[in-house]
């Protein structure tokens, strides 16, 4: 399985190379909206999922070949990149090849651990989600391994806030029915306040969902929770 995709344009990231380094629908969640389709190991369990020194040389054979203007490096997939214990190396072996920026989406399971974080610090951008600010909705959206609570999340995105001086986009990805009513908004409101991001992306389903019970929100709740969360606020 080749750990390298795109380059894809990307309307936030420009153009943007993607690197997978989880398995096929390896994740510590099971987003009923994913578009990578149901989770197969659900899991807290960080490794080398697929070998470093292997995702290393395809990159770097990547970048020789293929001599194109890159605005961005960006750890994304089927999977949740923090789970790979190799990430912060990769990181900074990207950053002797090239001087292009390095984004890192996560969906913000493992920030609590300090080695993640001290992955995460190496990278230009940093864009976690956090669908639901409020734990009963957040386990029925995002079907969590058993240990993970949404307050741990958020108390170590604070935590992250405060040693990182990169950019965090913070993103929401609203479902109808689940996280779109005032009480997830105005939950949402204290947890941006507290978390401080530079910028927070709304995001509606645009793909097949994994679950066929997830569906879009409507345009009035994403510009309602715009309205609530103020200029910082993006919708996709
Ligand atoms: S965190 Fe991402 S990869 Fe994992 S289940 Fe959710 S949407 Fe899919």
């Amino acid at each position: 399985m080749s750990a390298i995709f795109g380059p894809i344009k990307s309307r936030r990231l420009g153009t943007s190379l993607g690197i997978d380094l989880m398995p096929d629908n390896v994740c510590s969640l099971d987003c009923l909206y994913c578009e990578a389709g149901k989770t197969k190991i659900k899991t807290v369990e960080r490794k080398e999922w697929v070998p470093t020194e292997s995702v290393l040389k395809e990159l770097k054979d990547f970048l020789i070949s293929n001599p194109t203007e890159l605005d961005y490096i960006t750890f994304s997939g089927r999977g949740e990149p923090t789970l790979h214990t190799g990430l912060g190396e990769i990181i900074e072996q990207i950053k002797k090849m090239t001087n292009t920026k390095v984004a890192v989406l996560t969906n913000s399971t493992l920030m609590s651990i300090k080695d993640v974080q001290n992955s995460l610090l190496k990278a230009d951008l940093v864009v976690p989600s956090l669908d639901s600010a409020v734990e009963k909705t957040f386990k029925k959206i995002d079907l969590p391994e058993s240990s993970i609570s949404v307050s741990k999340i958020i108390d170590s995105l604070v935590e992250f806030r405060e040693i990182y001086s990169g950019e965090i986009w913070l993103e929401i990805l609203l479902l109808k029915g689940f996280n779109d009513t005032i009480e997830e908004f105005e939950a949402f409101k204290k947890a941006v306040e507290k978390i401080k991001p530079n910028r927070v992306q709304i995001n509606m389903l645009d793909r097949a969902p994994a679950y066929d019970i997830a569906q879009k929100a409507s345009q009035e709740s994403a510009n309602l929770l715009k309205n609530i969360l103020g200029e910082l606020v993006d919708i996709v």
